[in-house]
């Protein structure tokens, strides 16, 4: 049975449609990737599927219970796990503080996020805002999994970091994938989210134009759906 199930999902920013019909299901222990140009839909589908920008048609389903309609709180607490584009984190708490603040019962605890992030441990007591961007992203990841989320969705979470940093998301979401965690995924870098990804699903103007595995993304069809 799939973790989360979203067919014909219509979406709007007041009179201005932005989603046209987007179909995407995750199962559980998958990883998937949701790819489109710029402006195709994917933040919006991911803020649909939060009850940040509801949706006014289609249906969302996640561990079989439908939750359209609910409100952001109530779809978070039946466990999923955003990591926001912009990674917002409490700037005037502690990283600790940050991570614990965001905590519910289950398999990630303090201890296991700083295993995962080592970094974070050695920031353990420093205020948010004084991390680097990178830092900021592994705190926000931290905190998402501090909620012990069914699955997390991850948008754009490397976006703008040095390679370096880049390169140790990546390896935390291999790890994360091998534990078995279910995974929703926006990135641009192909090289690495195809590797790591179970099954894809292109949006083009706001429609879920093709899904499939990432080896059938064949180079045509990357060019005509993400080339620029
Ligand atoms: P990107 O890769 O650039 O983040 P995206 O695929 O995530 O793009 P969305 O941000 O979901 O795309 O945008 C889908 C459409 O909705 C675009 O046409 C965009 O201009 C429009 N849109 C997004 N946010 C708003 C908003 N707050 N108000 C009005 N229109 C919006």
């Amino acid at each position: 049975m799939s973790l989360l199930a979203i067919s014909g999902l219509e979406t709007f920013y007041g009179a201005s449609q932005a989603l046209f019909g987007v179909d995407l299901d995750v199962a559980e222990g998958e990883v998937v990737a949701l790819m489109g140009r710029n402006g195709m839909g994917k933040t919006t589908t991911i803020r649909s599927v939060l009850g940040l920008t509801p949706a006014r048609a289609g249906t969302i389903r996640f561990g079989g219970a439908d939750i359209r309609g609910l409100k952001p709180h109530r779809v978070a607490r039946l466990g999923l796990g955003l990591v926001p584009e912009g990674r917002r984190c409490f700037p005037n708490l502690t990283v600790a503080e940050n991570l614990l603040a965001a905590a519910r019962p289950g398999r990630w605890t303090l201890a296991g996020v700083e295993a995962l992030f080592p970094r974070l441990a050695e920031r353990r007591g420093q205020m948010a805002r004084t991390l680097s961007g990178g830092e900021q992203q592994m705190l926000a990841i931290g905190r998402a999994l501090m909620t012990n989320p069914r699955l997390v969705i991850l948008d754009e979470a490397t976006e703008g970091l040095a390679p370096v940093i880049r390169t140790g998301i990546w390896a935390v979401i291999r790890t994360l994938k091998a534990e078995g965690q279910s995974i929703l995924i926006v990135d641009k870098t192909l090289a690495e989210l195809l590797p790591s990804a179970d099954r894809c699903f292109v949006l083009e103007k706001g429609r879920t134009v093709w899904s499939g595995r990432p080896e059938a993304l064949t180079p045509d069809l990357q060019d005509r759906y993400l080339g620029v």
